[in-house]
């Protein structure tokens, strides 16, 4: 569903990406882990043209992203952000209905589709609608990043930190409920993380990067069984 192949990008004389080859089948989830710096969110945003790459490419669903029309593209993908991913100057509510409302859903349908996906998040409607971002937890607020980016029921996911401003303690709990979610919802997900307990709780395969080099690709029981 989400290819890489040899999916090159430097900046200046500085290699970001060193030419990725990675393959995400439909329905999995893949974790891109390693160091700070290591090009990972580089390759992410390559998937929703953020980043062009520079050598090779990047297929959605056999397709070069780079001939997708990038609006139409980023409606078929979800893209949660640490922390700062949330509008401050609207509403749950608002944020949820964010991209419903660009593809012109009507108001009832938005306003269904929104508790519906708060409710999907472990969040109470009638509780959370109204409120800000700024009084919401760390905890809630990813949960509502999760729900406006599934709003519009896109069949891929894309997820930079996510947790990462989540409290240690209730972060583990939050990433197995959200990871049985996105299973049961059979999403194709690609998640950058630097925390290998976050992506042995969530992906199908992890790949490892390194100075910008995929170094290995393995499912979690196999990096586990590594001696
Ligand atoms: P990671 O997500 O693994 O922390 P990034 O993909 O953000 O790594 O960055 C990879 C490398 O590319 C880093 O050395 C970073 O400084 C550099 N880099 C990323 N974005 C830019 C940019 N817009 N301009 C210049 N250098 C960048
Ligand atoms: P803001 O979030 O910008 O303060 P609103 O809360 O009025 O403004 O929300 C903006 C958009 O979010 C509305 O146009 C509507 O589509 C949607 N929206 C707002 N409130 C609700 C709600 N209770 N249920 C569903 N959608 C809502």
């Amino acid at each position: 569903m989400i290819r890489f192949e040899g999916a090159g990008k430097r900046y200046g004389a500085a290699v970001a990406v060193d030419r990725l080859d990675l393959d995400v089948p439909e329905g999995e989830t893949c974790a891109l882990i390693g160091p700070s710096g290591c090009g990972k969110s580089t390759s992410l945003r390559m998937v929703n043209r953020l980043v062009a790459p520079d050598e090779g490419r990047v297929l959605l669903g056999g397709r070069d992203v780079a001939e997708s029309d990038p609006v139409r593209l980023r409606r078929g993908i979800g893209y949660v952000l640490q922390g700062v991913g949330l509008f401050p100057h609207r509403s749950v509510a608002g944020n949820v209905a964010t991209v419903p409302a660009l593809l012109g859903w009507s108001r009832a349908r938005v306003s269904e589709r929104v508790d519906a996906m708060l409710a999907l998040v472990g969040l109470d409607p009638a509780t959370y609608r109204a409120r800000r971002p700024d009084a919401l937890s760390g905890g809630e607020r990813q949960r509502v990043g999760v729900a406006r980016a599934l709003a519009a029921d896109p069949p891929v996911l894309l997820m930079d930190e996510p947790f990462g401003a989540v409290d240690p303690l209730a972060r583990g709990a939050l990433q197995r409920e959200i990871g049985a979610l996105l299973r049961s919802l059979r999403k194709t997900v690609l998640i950058v993380t630097h925390d290998i307990d976050e992506a042995l709780i969530l992906a199908d395969r992890i790949a490892v990067m390194r100075g910008g080099r995929l170094v290995q690709a393995a499912t979690p029981e196999a990096l586990l069984a590594r001696p």
